[in-house]
């Protein structure tokens, strides 16, 4: 038989169909006995049970994860199924009050498995969707992704800017670069998070250019600022400082090790509080700065490091760094102090990070408690059947 003619589909070893049955997204390479068709990376793919039997549609991948799921449905996979898809997604923002007008511009409407579209985020900056693909299946699909988002969000779309250069390095083989998709002229880069603005660059910045994930982190930040010396390392773009700063911070210090995300900073300090000189930011290697700042000086600290653990092996550095990190914090904050620290390893558990944060709390010898239990934004939902999503964690502590 001719391979081209016919369909792509992967059979199942026996019983590997156990966790496709419970809706979890993934199938690992180990469960698949024979791949039928010659799938190339990306190309859509059924997924058949070892008896035949249909039991899901995804992603064609090439490494441990084989597959990822879009649909536990026998349907075709077009512009009206990425509609129904994003129209839900949209839904589930809309029901938690993302989109009412005025204090937000900005939100995820698009997480990954969290909203059924393994590999595929889409970050919204006012009129701008800012797209990215995880995996060659949604590179291959941008365009009809494109225009499912264009007909789902209306008017209220202008521009769409594809950015996959970091997730997909090899993209420029695939034939496309970062760019925009729809629109393009007049983008206007400043976006709202609950009423304080931002510039984005989504051009050149991390991620879709800014972290919509600790929007709810920040205004606890702010709760707690009143009257504080605040120091916030790893700022980037300066999301905690600029909250800290609406909160009454007698003075906000931001550092990052790059010096353009020291630029970011005072800018976006400059956009919402001109000529304000509570605000200070140097370009420093975390550790460095911990290591030499005085002692007591702080009594209001954010740790938000980038992901220690990229990967499982990497795990038990990763958790030597988050106890390295944090017993510098403990051991230079005020009495009274409140730290807040962060991880968003995917591969380093709740768990593994308390344990961490708990070891560097003994080995400053200062009393802890722990008054608050962060995570991601509700727009950055877990499937529930998929608990490898949630990633972003964070504690609150009172450091006597
Ligand atoms: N808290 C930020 C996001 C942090 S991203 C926000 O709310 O938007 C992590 C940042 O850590 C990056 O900007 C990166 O430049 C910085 N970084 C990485 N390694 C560092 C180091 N060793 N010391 C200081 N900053 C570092």
């Amino acid at each position: 038989m001719n391979s081209h003619h016919e369909e792509k589909k992967v059979i199942l070893r026996r019983g590997k169909e156990e966790s496709l049955r419970r809706f979890h997204p993934w199938v690992f390479s180990g469960a698949i006995a024979s791949i039928i068709g010659n799938p190339e990376e990306g190309d859509l793919i059924r997924v058949e049970t070892s008896q035949g039997e249909f039991i899901a549609l995804g992603h064609w991948q090439i490494g441990s994860i084989a597959v990822r799921v879009l649909s536990f449905t026998d349907e075709p996979i077009n512009l009206s199924f990425y509609e129904k898809r994003l129209t839900t997604a949209l839904a589930a923002r809309k029901a938690i009050g993302l989109l009412e007008a005025g204090q937000n511009t900005t939100f995820r409407l698009v997480h990954g498995e969290g909203d059924n579209l393994p590999g595929l985020v889409i970050d919204i900056y006012g009129d701008t969707a800012v797209m990215q693909a995880h995996s060659v299946g949604f590179h291959t699909e941008r365009h009809t992704v494109a225009s499912a988002l264009k007909n789902i969000m209306g008017e209220n779309l202008k521009h769409i800017f594809y950015k996959s250069e970091t997730t997909l390095p090899y993209m420029a083989n695939l034939g496309q670069e970062n760019g925009f998709l729809l629109g393009g002229n007049n983008v206007d880069d400043i976006a709202i998070e609950n009423g304080l603005k931002f510039h984005i660059d989504w051009q050149k910045g991390q991620k879709t250019g800014f972290f919509v994930d600790q929007r709810d982190n920040r205004s606890l930040v702010e709760k707690y600022s009143n009257g504080r010396r605040v120091l916030n390392m790893f700022c980037y773009t300066g999301g905690f400082s600029v909250y800290a700063m609406r909160g009454g911070a007698e003075c906000v210090h931001s550092v990052d090790s790059s010096s353009k995300a020291v630029d970011l900073v005072n800018d976006n300090i400059e956009l919402n509080f001109p000529g304000d000189q509570r605000h200070k930011a140097f370009a420093m290697d975390a550790f460095q700065y911990l290591q030499s700042m005085p002692t007591d000086d702080y009594d209001l600290i954010i740790l938000d490091p980038p992901a220690f653990a990229k990967h499982r092996d990497a795990l038990r550095n990763a958790l030597k760094g988050y106890t390295r990190l944090n017993v510098a914090a403990f051991r230079k904050i005020r009495r009274g102090g409140l730290l807040f620290t962060f991880s968003c390893s995917q591969a380093v558990s709740k768990d593994q990070f308390r344990l961490a944060v708990f070891t560097a709390a003994a080995m400053s010898g200062r009393t802890v408690r722990i008054l608050h239990q962060l995570h991601q934004p509700a727009d950055h939902p877990i499937n529930i059947y998929h608990p490898e999503g949630e990633y972003l964690k964070g504690l609150v502590l009172y450091v006597e």
